[in-house]
């Protein structure tokens, strides 16, 4: 066996950063335990089933299909009934808002490089560890020669996107750009397309990429060695909103019960698989 070989891999993504950084417990709960609440929120199963539209919407555009949003309409209907998450009146909401989207951007001429990309590279490495940072795109794009990652998200109320986000420091830093796009798909009924659909441009300096990349490292290898020791401490300051609130009140004991009844255990997903 090679000296590469029996080092450990340690594998972060964008949202295994936000959660490692917020919370060790949090870290455990989602991405070593694989706990998730049983009862999926309705943003997500909207979320969800809109990139999936706009993933044959993009590999349609970038297969230049000549019938391409009325093929993505079709898919879309059909996936529609396929999927037992999915209830029918908010299946017909994401197609509409698409159908809108698309027509909001009929001429946009982007050209595009990838859909769903799936990025890796290494984030950190000594002799002990190797530390990857994996994710995947939901588009990537050449406006003007210039390489950018652009991520969708699907909101009800407008909100302006948060530059910091490991998600999109990290896409520019895994692909070497400087610029990223979120493409922001409001499903406000009350407003006017423009308002809606906004893509937002974020630039970085060189010097923003270097500080991020020092922070990831930092937090990664903290998290490697508190994953290796198997503490994975508490931060009640991280509490709000997090998924994993009914488990953490209640005693030690008693969350064995807890998490068979309200939680379901997912299958352990990685992205590179085939290639490990
Ligand atoms: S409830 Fe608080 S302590 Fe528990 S996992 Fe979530 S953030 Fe961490």
């Amino acid at each position: 066996m090679s000296e590469e070989t029996e080092k450990d891999i340690f594998i972060v993504s964008p949202s295994s950063l936000d959660t490692l950084e917020a919370c060790m417990r949090r870290y455990f709960y989602t991405k070593v335990a694989h706990l998730a609440p049983k009862e999926k929120n309705e943003a997500l199963i909207r979320g969800d089933f809109t990139h999936e539209i706009l993933e044959n919407y993009y590999n349609g555009k970038k297969d230049l299909r000549p019938d391409n949003l009325h093929e993505t309409l079709e898919y879309a209907s059909k996936r529609a009934s396929e999927r037992i998450d999915l209830e029918s009146s908010l299946a017909e909401v994401c197609i509409d808002v698409f159908r809108e989207y698309a027509l909001h951007y009929v001429n946009q001429d982007w050209e595009i490089l990838g859909v769903e990309a799936k990025f890796s590279r290494v984030l950190y490495e000594n002799e002990v560890v190797k530390i990857l940072f994996e994710g995947k795109m939901d588009l990537v794009v050449n406006i003007n020669g210039k390489v950018i990652p652009i991520d969708h998200k699907t909101r009800a109320r407008k909100e302006d996107p948060n530059k910091l986000a490991n998600q999109y420091i990290g896409y520019a830093w895994a692909v070497d750009t400087n610029m990223v796009i979120e493409n922001e798909i409001g499903f406000q009924t009350s407003k006017k397309a423009a308002e809606k659909f906004r893509q937002s441009v974020m630039s970085y300096t060189a010097a923003n990429i270097n500080e991020w990349h020092e922070n990831a490292v930092y937090h990664s290898l903290r998290a490697y060695e508190l994953t290796k020791e198997n503490f994975f401490p508490m931060s009640p300051a991280a509490c709000k909103f997090c998924n994993y609130y009914e488990i953490c009140e209640t005693t030690p004991e008693s969350r064995p019960f807890k998490i068979g009844r309200d939680y379901t255990e997912n299958e352990a997903y990685d992205l590179f698989a085939q290639r490990r």
